[in-house]
């Protein structure tokens, strides 16, 4: 249905040559593309355009890296910017502040929305992958039926719902979801309310009345990923009014192109915590930037793409601190950019695993059970430290160590763990750069 963003760009750029750097109009021509390609994924006007701008911004002036073509660099480029966009605190992804029992969640969105199903997807989740005891109250005096789908649900989920009492309206309803949440030792409650098809002051007043009693730990918005640009002006709306913590954006098992999860990240700033992608009950997934990503630039070949344009880049870095390594240098800049490297190949396995000579400094590091964390806190104690410390770790006195490891809130024996470990790796660089200088790198790379 929709044309692939790489096929339009390959057109674009089957034009150009090759130059050293990414020119300003190079970047524009593609991103008139992507431009098209945000559009057609029902990214809203003021969105794409401030996207466009940051990426024409970053991308200008970029070495072209030699074995892509300047189009799938700017491919990359976008990519990369949309995921980030898109994941804002990725800690926030999947989680949900459900601490505190009986902790409770209110769910809104318009009518037909999917509140319901999802209520009762959540529910399920936290009580199989979590183990909590959960409620669920529908507050959906609306609808007749709204009520007993949840019933419904409830008998399929295994999940407890609060009885049905008739005439009772929703405030009454939270209270009493609350009291029986507190009595029977549950640990989180879901509050299902009602929704109409379009915003209502008067549903708005009643949700908000809601709110003031449950005071929730959560408040999803569910969003039909369908709806593109009107998505947006739910989310403001019920951000303004009502205060969203975070978004499940639903039927994203359909046609739509997922845009408006980045209209309404950008707009709200609120964290898109869940995608549903089905009528199932298991059909909720954690939101994976990358992935949306992906479908909004047109998926399928942008994302091979972009795969193979990040292994060029990343071999040229190596290649380059490589060159750096053989004339003996290699400092706390350098190690940093290791780990941060080693971070994102997942491991020792990345960078080190390439170079021929370093297995079993390698071994040795995962033996240190050298995991994402412990590369976390090293980059932190490098960064405490001063560019001269860094380029020169031998100046470090007790004194500065001392205030190093508290400035990356760690201990002195930590940091003395990586000071070895970068005289071990440094001594390990300037020994193979003395080896050989061409054959065995090149070997160890491609
Ligand atoms: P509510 O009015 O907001 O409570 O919406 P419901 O939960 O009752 O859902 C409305 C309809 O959408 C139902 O038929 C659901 O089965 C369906 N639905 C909900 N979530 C999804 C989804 O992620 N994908 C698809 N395909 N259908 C969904
Ligand atoms: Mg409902």
């Amino acid at each position: 249905m929709f044309e692939g963003l790489s096929e339009r760009l390959s057109g674009v750029f089957d034009r150009l040559t090759r130059q050293g750097a990414l020119s300003e109009a190079d970047v524009a021509t593609a991103l008139r593309e992507v431009r098209v390609a945000l559009l057609e994924a029902d990214v809203s006007l003021p969105v794409a355009r401030d996207f466009i701008a940051k990426v024409q911004e970053k991308a200008t002036g970029q070495a072209v890296t030699k074995s892509v073509t300047p189009g799938q660099q700017v491919v990359k480029i976008v990519n990369d910017e949309l995921t980030a966009m898109l994941a804002g605190d990725d800690a926030e992804a999947g989680r949900l502040r459900v601490d505190s029992p009986p902790a409770p969640i209110l769910m809104v969105g318009l009518q037909g929305s999917g509140k319901t199903t999802t209520t009762a997807k959540i529910a399920k989740r936290l009580t199989e992958r979590e183990g909590k005891r959960v409620l669920m109250a529908s507050l959906d005096v609306n609808r007749p039926a709204a009520m007993e789908q949840l019933g419904i649900l409830g008998m399929r989920t295994g999940v407890d719902v609060l009885p049905i009492v008739k005439g009772q309206d929703p405030i009454a309803i939270a209270r009493r979801a609350k009291q029986q949440a507190t009595m029977g030792g549950y640990d989180v409650y879901l509050l299902d309310t009602a929704g109409r098809l379009h915003i209502d002051q008067e549903l708005m007043a009643q949700v908000e009345s809601v709110r003031d009693v449950a005071k929730p730990h959560e408040t999803l918005l569910v969003v039909d990923g369908l709806t593109g640009q009107d998505a947006v002006n739910v989310a403001t709306e019920f951000d303004g009014r009502i205060g969203v913590t975070g978004v499940v954006l639903t039927r994203m098992d359909g046609d739509g192109r997922g845009g408006a999860a980045l209209s309404m990240r950008a707009v709200t700033g609120k964290p898109i915590k869940f995608v549903a992608t089905g009528e199932k009950l298991d059909a909720l997934e954690e939101f994976h930037p990358a992935r949306i990503a992906g479908r909004i630039l047109g998926m399928g070949d942008v994302v091979s793409l972009v795969e193979k344009a990040q292994e060029t880049i990343e071999a040229e870095q190596a290649e380059r601190m490589m060159k750096r390594f053989q004339k003996g240098r290699f400092d706390m800049n350098d190690l940093a950019a290791q780990l941060q490297q080693m971070q994102k190949m997942g491991g020792m396995q990345g960078v080190m695993g390439m170079l021929p000579g370093m297995g079993k400094l390698s071994k040795q590091m995962e033996e240190a059970n050298f995991d994402d964390k412990v590369i976390r806190r090293q980059v932190a104690l490098i960064q405490s430290m001063t560019k001269k410390e860094r380029a020169n770790p031998a100046l470090l006195q007790a004194s500065r160590k001392k205030r190093i490891a508290a400035g990356a809130g760690l201990e002195v024996p930590e940091l003395n763990r990586l000071l070895k470990m970068h005289r071990q790796m440094a001594d390990m660089m300037k020994k193979m750069g003395k080896m050989g200088k061409k054959g065995m790198l090149r070997g160890g790379l491609s």
